[in-house]
């Protein structure tokens, strides 16, 4: 009988060995798109495409790193007024641990980990999103016929077998989505409350087809926007509401309901507002306060910093030895319930919106 320490450490290994062989899948991927587009387009065309393609990733690249630290600045000084103020000690509540409805792996405590099937409410991982969209060809070589199959906008929800609208092409299927949404919202659905409070904030998406027909809508509302978080927030208890409006105080600056959002969202468990909030907390000072945070983001596997933040504590000689080893073990525990085959391939292509350069494309599937 190998001990369960051992047992862990080749799980380890296989589960790097999986993450290798899916980057490397990737990267093959990578190459044939080159010459698929090479043998497709004239030649001069594709010479054009190749070189503002690699001219415009790095301009981009330069303009987002620019703006990033811009941003930092705004944050730190916004910080700093946040750290003046009194901080109660709230708690977040005992986890709630979650399935994914179609490959059972837990849902990672991250929002954007997971999505919502407007038609009968059920949550899958984004992994298992991919694979209904028909992504798994990252799997096989990519065709020219990648993006054409139906089955990546529309299909049948295989719960509910109603129509399932996972890639809006007309203003039709966006008022279907809407309708469903509004539904589960008057039901008191809070996860439904944040998904159309999004489409009122941000617009819509728009495939690549419909761009094509130059069709757009704008349906952006930023009011009703702000109604749903704050119905989902004060009505329903849900986390990830009050820490969206916590971020709608600090872009009018309103430092005293920053903190109060912030607050009432570490006390529902969105495992974000816990994360600043143990930051916060060890740069004010706070340090016991901030271990029970780390502590407890490390049981549900949060991000893929948590063990840094860990590592500096114990080095700081604030958590002790045996401390670090138990929260250590937790992560890793926590870690290998969200670990999938599908998942780490879907982490190693990426595929991730990231909103903040310490987020890794990993930490929107695992
Ligand atoms: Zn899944
Ligand atoms: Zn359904």
């Amino acid at each position: 009988m190998p001990s369960k320490k051992k047992q862990r450490a080749k799980e380890r290994k296989t589960k790097k060995d999986v993450e290798k062989k899916a980057a490397a899948a990737h990267m093959k991927i990578v190459e044939s798109l080159g010459p698929m587009l090479q043998q497709s387009l004239p030649p001069d065309v594709y010479r054009a495409m190749m070189e503002s393609t690699a001219k415009s990733s790095l301009e981009e690249q330069k303009q987002n790193l620019i703006q990033l630290k811009e941003q930092e600045k705004v944050v730190r000084a916004f910080d700093k007024k946040v750290m003046k103020l009194e901080f109660s000690q709230v708690l977040p509540p005992k986890p709630v641990h979650e399935d994914c409805a179609i490959c059972f792996c837990r849902i990672p405590s991250r929002l954007s980990a997971s999505i919502f099937l407007p038609c009968c409410g059920k949550i899958v991982c984004r992994s298992c999103q991919g694979q209904l969209m028909g992504w798994n060809d990252w799997k096989g070589p990519i065709t020219p016929a990648f993006g054409l199959d139906d089955k990546m906008y529309e299909q049948k929800c295989s719960f509910c077998r109603q129509k399932l609208i996972l890639l809006p092409r007309s203003s039709d299927d966006r008022s279907y989505v809407r309708e469903l949404l509004e539904k589960k919202v008057n039901v008191g659905n809070s996860r439904a409350m944040l998904d159309l409070a999004k489409i009122y904030h941000e617009g819509e998406q728009i495939s690549p087809r419909e761009a094509d027909d130059g069709e757009t809508t704008d349906i952006i509302d930023v009011d009703r926007a702000v109604a749903l978080y704050h119905q989902a927030a004060e009505e329903c208890g849900n986390g990830n509401a009050f820490w969206k409006l916590a971020q709608f105080a600090f872009e009018e600056n309103k430092v005293t309901e920053y903190l109060n959002c912030l607050q009432n969202s570490v006390e529902h468990g969105c495992s974000e507002a816990i994360d600043k909030m143990a930051d916060l907390s060890y740069r004010k000072g706070m340090v016991h306060y901030s271990i029970t945070l780390y502590k407890y983001l490390a049981s549900i596997g949060y991000g893929m910093e948590t063990p840094k933040h860990l590592g500096i504590l114990h080095a700081n000689g604030i958590l002790s030895k045996r401390d670090y080893d138990e929260s250590m073990q937790a992560y890793e525990a926590a870690k290998d319930e969200l670990f999938s085959e599908d998942r780490a391939a879907m982490a190693a292509i990426g595929g991730s919106a990231g909103d903040d350069r310490f987020r890794t494309h990993a930490d929107d599937f695992m």
